[in-house]
This record gives structure tokens, sequence and C-alpha cells, in this order.
């Protein structure tokens, strides 16, 4: 899939307020400083469509983002900051999970993950409840260039070994570098496929 338009529609923090449109949607999750606004950027070709955040935590609402005029993008809040204060994480938890248990347009979640972690309880406690509920979703791994190649494969497959503690397949997952391109239209032709065209 070729990006040919990219445009802001709203945030807000109330999935009754997202837009009324049915057209197929795509959320994209993680911990705060994955590289979520970065890796936007990169799908969509617009340096600064998301705002690439220097403060963690400050952008608390969800993002729609109209592309080629037949799909949404969804952008949501970072979790897992720890200066965001617990009444503040209460409210978050709350409209991100309306969001994902009513929003119908959604198609599949993308959660990201650094790929130089080490899976981490927060993401997939989030993946698990996901599960739960019947929310499709994939992985992307993000900030491949840190790592050497031989690196990244290891680092996956203690993933995969870790998912399969309590899942009995792996999501399908995706290996990003915004910063060196990599990934884009695997995760384009992959929405593409989704939204059937
Ligand atoms: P967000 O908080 O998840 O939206 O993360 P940002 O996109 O703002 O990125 C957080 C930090 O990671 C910034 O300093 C980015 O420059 C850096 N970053 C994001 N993606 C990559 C990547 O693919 N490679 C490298 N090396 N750094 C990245």
């Amino acid at each position: 899939m070729l990006i040919k338009s990219a445009e802001f529609v709203m945030s807000n923090s109330d999935v009754a307020k997202c837009p009324k449109s049915r057209l197929p949607e795509y959320a994209f999750i993680g911990r705060s400083n994955v590289g979520k606004s970065s890796l936007i950027n990169m799908l969509t070709g617009r340096k600064s469509l998301a705002k690439t955040s220097g403060k963690p935590g400050k952008t608390q609402l969800i993002n729609h983002f109209l592309i080629n005029k037949n799909w949404h993008l969804v952008d949501l809040p970072g979790y897992g900051y720890a200066k965001v204060s617990k009444s503040a994480k209460k409210v978050f938890q709350k409209f991100i999970t309306q969001y994902f248990l009513l929003r119908e347009q959604l198609v599949n979640a993308f959660i990201l993950v650094d790929i130089r972690h080490k899976p981490q309880p927060i993401d997939l406690e989030f993946m698990e409840w996901l599960g739960e509920n019947g929310i499709p979703f994939s992985i992307i791994f993000t900030k491949a260039d840190k790592l050497k190649p031989n690196a990244i494969l290891r680092h996956v497959e203690d993933y995969k070994t870790e998912l399969l503690k309590t899942w009995e397949d792996i999501p399908i997952y995706f290996i990003t570098s915004s910063s060196k391109d990599i990934g884009k239209y695997d995760i384009l032709n992959y929405i593409e496929q989704l939204n059937g065209n």
C-alpha cells in the first residue's frame, strides 16, 4: 500500500466521541518512549503527523488519522510511564479499556515493544487482556537498528518463548526501525490485506 493522503481527524478521551464513520481502524499502542510516534510518521511518510514527544506520557488522548480516505490509523497514549499520577493512570486505563471493548471498527491492534528489552510484564499482561477479550493484535518490535542481526533474532526468540508460556500460537509480528525505514511496507501491506483491497 502506498500512502497517498494522511490527515489528522480528531483527538479525544471518550470512545463515544470517536469518528462515527464505519471505516476500518488500526490502533497503535505501547509503552511510553517505545518509538510509536516515530513509527507512525514512518508509516505515513509524514515527518510530524504524530508528535514525537520529548515528554513521555504527555499525549493522553485517542488520536484519529484518516489514511488514503479509506481507513483510520489510531494513535493511542503510551502506557507505563512512572511519572503519571495514580489517578491519571486510572482515568487512562478506563478510556483505553473502553476504546478496545467498544470500538467496533477496530480491526487490529499493533502492540509496540522495544526490541532491546526483555519481555515486560506490562506488555505481556496487556496482550493477555486483549486475548481474553477477543481483540486481534500483532506485535511491532521497534528500534531494530540498535541491535546486530543475530541479537535481533535472539531477542525475538526470547519473546516467542515467553509468549508460548500462555499462548498456543505466536501472533504476527514485525521487526522495524523508524530511523532506518525498516518494516514499513510489511505493516502497510498487512493492513491492506486486512482491509481486503
Ligand atoms: P513514543 O513516545 O513512543 O511516541 O516514542 P518516540 O517516537 O517519540 O521516540 C522515542 C525516542 O526513541 C526518540 O528519541 C526517538 O528518536 C527514538 N526512536 C524512535 N524510533 C527509533 C528507531 O527506530 N531507532 C532508533 N535508534 N531510535 C528511535
